[in-house]
């Protein structure tokens, strides 16, 4: 697929909010992993707009265990902020998450990453004790702007910047390794 069939565009339907949703897997077979939640978050969108993001190697950042894989999820949801966080929880427990300790190696990491994007605009930006948005790292995670730049490019994350630009920063810093994987 071209990185211009994978753009997620036109506009959401009334009463629906679009989103970016940031997977992580690094234990056990991520790989199916994965694509059972990319599943899961399909459903979610019912019959709205849906791109996945390519699948991507990444190395850990701040955290142990082996690589993670990656993808960006991007959708139409009717749920509210807290209802769709409430939602990715539910599908992390699903699959076995455990928190045993901050930024420990977990099966499945769901992060919202936007809100209520709007054309190149990144959305709501609001911050209470369960839920910050935009999410608050994720400029800075080359395993969210290389996804995130495929469906995407031409976006920004409010107070931040634009996607290209934070994703050129991340990539001329160095110390992120990160790969596109064909599968
Ligand atoms: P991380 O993803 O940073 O490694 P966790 O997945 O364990 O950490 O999330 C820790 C907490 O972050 C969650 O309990 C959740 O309430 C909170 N949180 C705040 N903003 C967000 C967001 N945008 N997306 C997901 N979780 C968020
Ligand atoms: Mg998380």
């Amino acid at each position: 697929m071209t990185a211009k069939s994978a753009r997620i565009s036109s506009a959401p339907e009334p009463g629906r909010a679009r989103v970016f949703v940031g997977l992580g897997a690094n234990l056990g077979d991520a790989r199916a992993t994965l694509a059972a939640a990319l599943d899961e978050l399909r459903a979610l969108a019912g019959a709205g707009a849906w791109r996945a993001s390519s699948a991507w190697r990444s190395a850990p950042v701040d955290a142990g265990g082996p690589d993670f894989r990656n993808a960006v999820a991007g959708f139409d949801t009717a749920l509210a902020p807290h209802a769709l966080l409430d939602a990715l929880q539910a599908i992390e427990l699903r699959f076995g998450r455990e928190r045993p300790y901050r930024n420990a190696p977990r099966t499945l990491d769901l992060d919202l990453l936007l809100y209520g994007v709007q054309g190149d605009d990144g959305g709501l930006a609001q911050a209470d004790e369960r839920l910050e948005l935009p999410h608050p790292r994720a400029h800075l995670r080359a395993f969210v702007l290389e996804p995130l730049a495929e469906l995407w490019p031409d976006g920004t994350i409010p107070g931040r910047g634009r996607v290209a630009a934070l994703l050129a920063g991340v990539r001329a810093a160095g110390g992120q390794r990160i790969e596109r994987l064909s599968d």
